[in-house]
């Protein structure tokens, strides 16, 4: 193989130096940067459907879809009326609007936990708000997370395992101070015997619990059997609240989320991605007498002078306008086409490859086990991912440019999508299988 990024993308390449100019590393997201699959990354000029154009005019098989808010595909039509409409009648007017509460009734509609909603603008700020409320709900400090679950860049998550029987964590990023870290305690994903023991030593300290009820952002990691429910009556029994992080997961794997498919019910369910439609929206919500601490409720302080923004309003209620029961069995079956062609074509060059799915969520890990938490995820080949990511790039599908992502499947990806995905991955198995 000659190196694909020479023959990808001469204006990609140009675009990239001129982002560097003036753009931290190029990019507002490091992830986008290629740094675990090496080269430049691609610039994008448009998106239709389940495809991508590149500045270059290369169009590609898009499996990232923004990182998972478009369940739709790039500029449904419905969509981006919704958007023109919205943005001709006032981009913003800093005071409520009717469509908030429409979006609010139909998430309270669909997510079976949520009573009560607050929208905001991202699914960290989601998150980040969710913790105060819990700390304010319960008067205690201490939160509990996953390794490997991802919550945003919320100081007290950007916190990874320290050393000790009790894991406090550590700051996993400079400006993480000591003591912010210090009140986040850090558990293995699917250990439910761990978090047993914490919460035997300082249950009474702990104002949540924090978890993604499948995790996506180590690659995608399943619950165990028993996992969730554990975890909830663990939070009951102590009086801390459980938040389920559903924001990639929620209207994705089902309308109502994960806490529908898994039958746990969170006390506080955090939303993104898919609930904006692929505008900057999010939203937490959750038991009434909770969400009731928020101002101008209740004491517990959050506002945003964008919040409930009406463009980006009108792009979540179109997108969940249309994911019915028929689009979600059509997102499954699709994926399912999708899941079990790589797992043959990885057989067929006996390359060990972990491939797991939930609805249209699919994770591939280069591994020769199955993957149940972040120690299990690193024991991939990022080297293999990285030839794998290349190959495919160059055969026009576009994955995620890191193994410990997701890939996402559209309702507007067709049968014919899949199969000359699965045709690209054949081939491109087979370059890994050879490199
Ligand atoms: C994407 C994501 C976030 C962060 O959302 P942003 O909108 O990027 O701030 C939080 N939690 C989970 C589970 C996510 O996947």
């Amino acid at each position: 193989m000659t190196d694909v990024r020479a023959g990808l993308g001469r204006q990609s390449a140009t675009a990239f130096d001129e982002a560097c100019r003036h753009l931290v590393g190029g990019v507002n997201s490091p992830v986008r940067a290629f740094g675990a699959v090496g080269g430049t990354p691609v610039f994008m000029a448009s998106g239709c459907g389940s495809s991508i154009t590149d500045v270059d005019g290369r169009t590609y098989i898009d499996y990232v879809g923004s990182w998972g808010p478009l369940v739709l595909g790039h500029a449904h039509p419905r969509v981006v009326a919704a958007v023109q409409e919205a943005a001709a009648k006032g981009t913003s007017f800093g005071a409520p609007t009717e469509a908030e509460s429409t979006l609010a009734r139909m998430i309270v509609e669909r997510v079976p936990s949520i009573e009560a909603v607050r929208l905001v603008n991202s699914g960290t700020e989601a998150c980040m708000s969710a913790i105060r409320l819990a700390r304010g709900f319960t008067g205690r400090s201490k939160i509990v997370k996953f390794a490997g679950c991802y919550h945003g860049h919320v100081d007290a998550l950007l916190v990874e395992a320290g050393s000790g029987a009790l894991t406090f964590g550590t700051p996993s990023s400079p400006g993480v101070t000591e003591s912010v870290a210090g009140d986040t305690l850090v558990a293995s994903f699917n250990d439910a015997d761990a978090v047993a023991r914490l919460f035997e030593q300082v249950g009474a300290e702990i104002a949540a619990m924090l978890v993604e009820p499948i995790a996506g952002n180590m690659g995608l990691v399943l619950p165990a059997d028993g996992f969730l429910e554990r975890l909830r009556s663990l939070c009951t029994e102590h009086g801390a609240l459980l938040v389920f992080d559903e924001v990639m997961t929620g209207f994705r794997v089902a309308a109502g989320g994960a806490q529908s498919l898994y039958g746990v019910s969170p006390d506080v369910t955090c939303l993104g991605k898919i609930v904006g439609g692929g505008l900057p929206l999010a939203a937490y919500g959750g038991r009434r007498e909770v969400m009731e601490r928020l101002s101008p409720e209740g004491p517990v302080y959050q506002a945003g002078t964008l919040s409930g923004n009406p463009i980006a309003t009108a792009a979540g209620i179109a997108t969940l306008s249309e994911l019915d029961d028929g689009v979600y069995a059509t997102l499954t079956s699709r994926s399912a086409i999708l899941e079990e062609g790589l797992i043959s074509a990885a057989r067929d060059v006996r390359l060990p490859l972990q491939v797991t799915r939930v609805g249209s969520m699919l994770g591939m890990f280069f591994a020769d086990g199955p993957v149940v938490d972040l120690d299990s995820a690193k024991r991939s080949d990022t080297r293999a991912y990285a030839t794998f990511f290349h190959a495919m790039l160059e055969r026009g599908v576009y994955l995620a440019p890191s193994q410990f992502e997701c890939a996402f499947v559209s309702a507007a990806h067709t049968e014919d999508d899949i199969d000359v995905t699965v045709a690209a991955a054949r081939e491109s198995l087979a370059v890994v299988a050879r490199s």
